[in-house]
């Protein structure tokens, strides 16, 4: 279970405090799909970033099972990071000179003491990934040489290859055409069917009506989840 509880972040500029988080309290229990809505600037990536461990709030609890994530160690926290949570982003943010298996064994070198057969392990894990991800032809390419859509899929399954238990998708399908879009919703409901959580932000209202919870942001505020 993922645990947002009253959390505030705020940015402040030379100018200015743009309160990127009011009071931000949010539950999202295993195997279910939020979709966090609203417009550019009302704080959706701050929330995720938080959610994430990427980025320490100014106060408030986050919790993932029974971690409180910010009162642990920046190496704990990286080393948790690694193993429990899995990111996409609109970008992609694939290595542009690894393959496609490469830059889904990436998501291994956070991960302390592997041994060689966690490494075989691993290697299994991306190969079924590929296959599932329609992705075999491609095994061997670089970013440059796939489809936005495989891009995506790519970084979906460096996401997932750690098998984790949350996953953060930040505006995910902003450049996906439509099929592509349905087949990354699809990707993300089979994986909270299988117990995941996924915290989705998007403007999009077809790719929110995949999740099981809406929510609306504005200004930094919660406002409604249905
Ligand atoms: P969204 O993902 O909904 O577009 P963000 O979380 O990126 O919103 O941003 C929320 C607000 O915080 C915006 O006004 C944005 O300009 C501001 N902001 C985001 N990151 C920073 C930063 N590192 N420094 C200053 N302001 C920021």
């Amino acid at each position: 279970m993922l645990q947002l509880n009253r959390v505030e972040k705020t940015y402040t500029n030379k100018k200015q405090q743009i309160f990127a988080l009011r009071q931000v309290t949010l539950q999202a229990d295993k195997g279910s799909f939020v979709a966090i809505c609203g417009p550019s600037g009302c704080g959706k990536s701050t929330l995720l970033f938080a959610a994430g461990g990427l980025l320490k709030p100014d106060s408030g609890i986050v919790k993932i099972e029974e971690t409180n994530l910010y009162m642990i160690s920046a190496d704990q926290r990286a080393q948790y990071r690694a193993i429990k949570i899995g990111f996409v982003f609109q970008q992609f943010h694939l290595v542009p000179y690894l393959n496609v298996l490469d830059n889904i064994l990436a998501a291994s070198l956070a991960l302390k003491s592997i041994n060689q057969q966690m490494k075989v392990n691993l290697r299994n894990r991306a190969l079924e990934l590929i296959e599932h991800f329609g992705l075999i032809d491609r095994l061997l390419h670089v970013p440059s040489k796939l489809s936005t859509g495989e891009r995506q899929r790519t970084a979906l399954a460096r996401a997932l290859l750690n098998q984790p238990r949350l996953l953060l998708a930040d505006e995910p399908t902003g450049n996906l055409d439509d099929e592509n879009t349905e087949m990354v919703c699809q990707h993300l409901a089979t994986y909270t069917d299988n117990g995941g959580i996924v915290l989705l932000a998007t403007h999009d209202q077809r790719v929110a009506s995949y999740a099981h919870n809406i929510v609306q942001m504005s200004d930094g505020t919660i406002s409604t989840g249905t």
